[in-house]
């Protein structure tokens, strides 16, 4: 495949005041300044990577989603889903914030005690996991765990004897970009069939939870499964269990957040007495807006006699693409829209990368690809600047924090940046 990049710094946007001419422009002039800084000194000394794509993390935009989510859903409390995005830049400011965090494997266990982080704050969310991992659990004193089937509670009796369960109860949002009501959740008529069963084993249910999928923006998902965890609720009731934590998942979205929150609250204040804990496990909505994402164009083709009469575009070669940072064009179908360096919001291109300054009004279209052989390596079709682009010029893309990035290591992806 040739180019695999295992490795992409994140630096961390200044917080320091800008200089005067940058102080009335946008409101994201920290992140533009840091990556021009950045490139200059790439430039200055081009062994240290010019041609690496590179991220900047802002943490006040962390703390800016923390606030609202602290505004919006002031009784939930919020377990980071680490699977999202594990940058330990990230996952610290988090643990600085005292959110809580959602752990889907034994790696993500590992790097969030190793934070310092207590295990009563940590979240075994994974309905199915490996007798390993209970193990590990089990002993790290992580006890709080979902479960959904019966060969689970089984494995969780032999391994995680002392577990916390929380039953994950089937939750779909058909608009959710990743749907994952087909993987995961009990279907309301096995509820009652699982809860005898972890009563007959004599384990302990402390909560039930869903997760209504990636990107959902459907208000209703989140109402009906709230109704639906309030049957798992009776039903343990009758049973003699005594649930008292309902986990809401994650999906949060920023388009819908503020909507999605009031629904929330109000089927929550309707169907839940106040000594109910509610709890939720955001990934995204923590993670996606904070990364931006600098690539390198390293080569150009510009079209020529039948291609260029046909109107195909110009094709532009980055040192990313969707086998490094750009998974999220395959996996949830997302159009990048990166901007050139220089045209970003509205700040003046910098010294050597001033550009001739092109007719007002031109667009520019380039199709874009990423820097392996491999014919998928698309990042997007057609992209459209209001200035010609070179080989050598750096294209900037915003949301890029999301489960799209190398920086994360969902399951055994290299770990990255410092
Ligand atoms: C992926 C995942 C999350 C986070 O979902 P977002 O859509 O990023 O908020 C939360 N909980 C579980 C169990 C997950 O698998």
């Amino acid at each position: 495949m040739g180019f695999l990049p295992t490795q992409t710094e994140t630096i961390i946007a200044e917080k320091k005041d800008p200089p005067r001419e940058y102080r009335k422009l946008s409101p994201k002039q920290p992140i533009d300044l840091t990556i021009d800084t950045r490139i200059t000194h790439a430039e200055k000394h081009a062994a240290v990577g010019g041609d690496e794509s590179f991220f900047v993390v802002d943490l006040g935009e962390v703390s800016r989603q923390h606030q609202s989510w602290k505004k919006n859903l002031p009784n939930v409390q919020p377990y980071y889903a680490v699977k999202c995005n594990s940058d330990p830049i990230l996952l610290k400011y988090l643990a600085s914030l005292n959110t809580g965090f959602d752990c889907a494997s034994t790696e993500e266990m590992r790097i969030i005690l190793d934070l310092g982080v207590h295990s009563d704050r940590i979240l075994f969310a994974n309905p199915c996991k490996s007798q390993l991992s209970l193990v590990f659990a089990q002993k790290a004193r992580i006890l709080r765990t979902t479960f959904d089937n019966i060969d689970e509670l089984d494995s969780i009796k032999a391994h995680m004897p002392e577990a916390q369960l929380l039953l994950r109860v089937y939750a779909n949002d058909d608009t959710a970009i990743i749907p994952l009501g087909e993987k995961y959740g009990a279907h309301l008529d096995t509820v009652r069939i699982l809860l005898a069963l972890v009563k007959e084993l004599g384990l302990n249910l402390v909560g039930v939870s869903f997760h209504v999928g990636t990107g959902a923006s459907n208000p209703s998902s989140f109402r009906q499964a709230i109704k639906d965890a309030r049957y798992a609720f009776l039903q343990a009731h009758q049973l003699g269990l005594r649930p008292s934590i309902l986990n809401i998942g994650g999906g949060f979205e920023d388009s819908s957040f503020k909507q999605m929150a009031t629904s929330i609250r109000d089927v929550i204040d309707f169907g839940f007495s106040s000594a109910i804990t509610i709890i939720a496990e955001p990934g995204r909505f923590y993670a996606r807006s904070a990364y931006t994402l600098a690539c390198r164009v390293i080569s150009r083709r510009r079209q020529m006699t039948s291609a260029s009469a046909a109107g195909i575009p110009d094709i532009l070669y980055q040192n990313d693409g969707i086998y490094g940072n750009f998974m999220n064009v395959i996996m949830e179908k997302e159009v990048m829209v990166p901007k050139a360096r220089g045209r970003y919001g509205s700040m003046p291109s910098l010294g050597h990368f001033e550009r001739q300054r092109e007719d007002e009004g031109s667009i520019y279209k380039y199709s874009i690809w990423g820097p392996t052989c491999d014919s998928s390596d698309c990042v997007v079709r057609e992209a459209a600047f209001d200035c010609e682009v070179n080989i050598g010029d750096w294209l900037i893309y915003q949301n890029m924090g999301g489960e799209s990035t190398h920086i994360s290591t969902p399951f055994g992806f290299e770990m990255v940046s410092n």
